[in-house]
């Protein structure tokens, strides 16, 4: 808690919300964290403060009054790889798919807890500020371990055998903790544009990873399913 509390002090979050009871409760629960918040409540606005005043991570409304808040998104990745955590309605999937596709990296379905977005901003602003030690040849989680330079996977000292997508799967996902990677984007990267709908090939493939990773590979602790969206690798300190 200290460690998470210290990862957190003086980062700047950017609301970018219109609904003013959302906007205070959102900053009252990070400005408890010690953290730095500014607020807008427009795509425009928010754009403008980013620019001002880079952010260390933006919280993002999608239904905003001047413009679509995927809009922002796309706008500031062109300049910006903070992390954007997203504010969702909750029949909302198709919205949240599109947003992080166009390079969200988390969502929030409303209404949340401070607590739930507390934990999501921990990680986003932890990962953050390990992008510039790790390069992660190894990473370990659990009794896992995926060794990058030799592409191995070992589980309790005893090696793993997956199968090239398998591997592939892995690697992705816990390339980039916490975040949340669409069915679309990962079957991109694994099969390239023309197999960008068959979000059944997924399902298969990541059954039978869990099954040789996951203790409980119906109830996984680190492959975990975003229903209708994609998967997500939790990592340990979450
Ligand atoms: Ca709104």
């Amino acid at each position: 808690m200290e460690a998470a509390s210290l990862a957190m002090s003086g980062a700047r979050v950017l609301v970018v919300e219109d609904e003013a009871d959302i906007r205070r409760f959102v900053r009252l629960a990070l400005v408890s964290e010690g953290l730095d918040v500014a607020e807008a409540a427009s795509v425009q606005r928010g754009l403008i403060d980013a620019g001002t005043r880079p952010p260390d991570l933006v919280v993002l409304d999608l239904g905003l009054p001047d413009a679509d808040g995927v809009d922002f998104i796309r706008e500031f990745r062109a300049w910006s790889s903070v992390p954007i955590l997203v504010l969702s309605a909750r029949a909302g999937e198709a919205e949240k798919v599109r947003a992080l596709d166009a390079g969200a990296d988390d969502y929030l379905v409303k209404p949340f807890g401070a607590a739930e977005l507390l934990a999501r901003a921990r990680a986003h602003l932890r990962r953050r500020q390990q992008v510039a030690g790790a390069g992660d040849a190894l990473v370990s989680f659990g009794d896992v371990t995926l060794d990058r330079a030799h592409r191995r996977v070992h589980r309790g000292g005893q090696l793993v055998h997956l199968t090239p997508i398998e591997y592939r799967l892995l690697a992705l996902l816990t390339a980039r903790p916490d975040r949340v990677l669409t069915h679309r984007h990962l079957l991109q990267e694994l099969w390239g544009p023309s197999h960008a709908d068959d979000a059944h090939y997924l399902r298969v493939h990541m059954g039978n990873l869990r099954k040789k990773i996951e203790h409980l590979p119906s109830r996984p602790r680190w492959l975990v399913t975003e229903i209708g969206v994609g998967y997500r690798f939790v990592s340990e300190t979450t």
